[in-house]
């Protein structure tokens, strides 16, 4: 038996998806086991193109079981548009190859709302939310005060369940932001519809796995978004409100008892970041269009354009520390191929002090980076699939990383399609 998590080494986007998508064919189930609908993995496939944000990305291979576990914000809309735009593309899918579990909480009609007005509030303060409702919904979560995916197949208790969390959900909503009540019809029509489409995928997923495991299924935990945003150990209060280090996946996903084999890591050549927050290396100006051009980085969920710079090491290194990575996958490679030069973040500088280690949050505004700058190697690479078909140069600035964040680069991708990777 063998697991492997996939998860995220920096802000998100890192290029999880497309890892995901490669190494499915290893595993004979992918779990998601955090977060929701708030951030979007691109898979690029024979199917098409897709942005993803609940479906796991195992959806694609013949024979994969799927399933989000309890541990996931269960977006009944979002997941049910996924579903319709994946099998209009032909691609299989049903109870058999995608399974929801019955203890994951629901995201409610007033979660999206609640997101909304909150960040109105908070004008320029804002902390840069998707506004999908994951943070209300994860603060009701640990108030208890969510509605389970198995109460749909009880439909009085559900009914008074819901009851009691609209008369509390409605004094939030107009006595502290002013906004219009959800009303029981509307909140019950919401529930008939999602809620039937869901029931068929809803069941108890612990004990599938339990069972999975048990049998040497080898099972992949996919994570959303990265290390600088877990609720725990990124850079707060700029995180998610989810953990999306490795270490959840066994409690998210519903095997508490799973054993991670493997955590594959995955960092781009570059720096990303969608929101707000700290961004130690961000770029501005024409440098900053430059490399979002070449590197697309607008938001897969948001259309967003993301805040792009140079690769941090000391983040990345600290990201590496906190998700366990046993492996990294360095991805768009391909991207850095129009720098002469590219510079690398290798320590900050903290109130004129110079450090390797990653600030705790309040001190990050003050870090500033301290750059050594690597050569380019000016040509284009996405078509290398091996090693040694890679520039020196290239080389030279995969190992550098390597050597600085202390962990084997085992991936390196130099393009978005499932085959555009050197496996070392
Ligand atoms: P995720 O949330 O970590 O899955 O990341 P996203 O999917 O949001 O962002 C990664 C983006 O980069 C997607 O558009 C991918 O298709 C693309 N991508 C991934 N790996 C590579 C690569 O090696 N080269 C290039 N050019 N694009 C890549």
């Amino acid at each position: 038996m063998s697991n492997a998590a996939i998860v995220g080494i920096n802000w998100g986007d890192e290029g999880k998806g497309r890892m995901v998508d490669l190494l499915t064919g290893d595993y004979d189930v992918v779990v998601r086991y955090q977060g929701g609908g708030n951030a979007g993995h691109t898979v690029i496939n024979d199917y098409g193109k897709f942005a993803l944000h609940l479906l796991p990305s195992g959806i694609f291979r013949p024979g994969v079981m799927n399933i989000l576990g309890n541990g996931v914000a269960l977006d009944a809309e979002n997941l049910w548009n996924e579903i319709e735009t994946v099998r209009a593309k032909g691609v299989p899918l049903g109870p058999e190859n995608l399974r929801v579990s019955e203890r994951a909480s629901l995201l409610l009609p007033w979660h999206r709302l609640l997101d909304g007005l909150e960040e109105a509030r908070l004008k320029d303060k804002k902390y840069g939310s998707t506004k999908q409702g994951i943070a209300p919904f994860y603060g009701d979560k640990y108030q208890k005060k969510t509605v389970l995916a198995g109460e749909l197949f009880y439909p009085e208790h559900l009914k008074s369940h819901l009851a009691d969390l609209l008369e509390w959900k409605n004094l939030t909503l107009t006595r502290v932001y002013g906004a219009e009540p959800v009303t029981m019809d509307a909140l019950l029509e919401w529930v008939a519809d999602y809620g039937e489409k869901l029931k068929p995928f809803v069941c108890d997923t612990s004990a599938w796995l339990r069972e999975a495991s048990a049998a040497g299924k080898r099972i992949l935990f996919e994570a959303q978004l990265g290390a600088l945003r877990d609720l725990d150990f990124g850079i707060h209060p700029y995180t998610t409100s989810s953990n999306a280090i490795a270490a959840f996946a066994p409690v998210g996903s519903g095997l508490p008892g799973a054993t991670l084999d493997e955590v594959i890591g995955v960092t781009k050549a570059y720096s990303t970041c969608v929101g707000e927050g700290p961004f130690v290396t961000e770029w501005f100006g024409p440098e900053a269009e430059a490399l979002r051009e070449e590197g697309g980085e607008y938001g897969a969920k948001t259309g967003r354009p993301r805040r792009v710079g140079p690769m941090d090491l000391v983040a990345t290194r600290y990201g590496t520390r906190m998700q366990a990575a046993t492996a990294l996958a360095l991805t768009k490679l391909d991207v850095l191929s129009y720098m002469q030069e590219i510079p690398v973040c290798v320590r900050y500088r903290v109130n004129g002090v110079e450090t390797d280690e990653f600030p705790f949050p309040a001190a990050l505004a003050d870090a500033e980076p301290v750059y050594q700058t690597l050569p380019g190697w000016g040509c284009d690479v996405s078509a290398a699939r091996k090693w040694e078909e890679l520039p020196q140069a290239a080389r030279d600035y995969v190992e550098f990383i390597e050597r600085a964040v202390g962990c084997h680069i085992r991936y390196v991708s130099v393009g978005p399609e499932r085959d555009s990777i050197i496996i070392r």
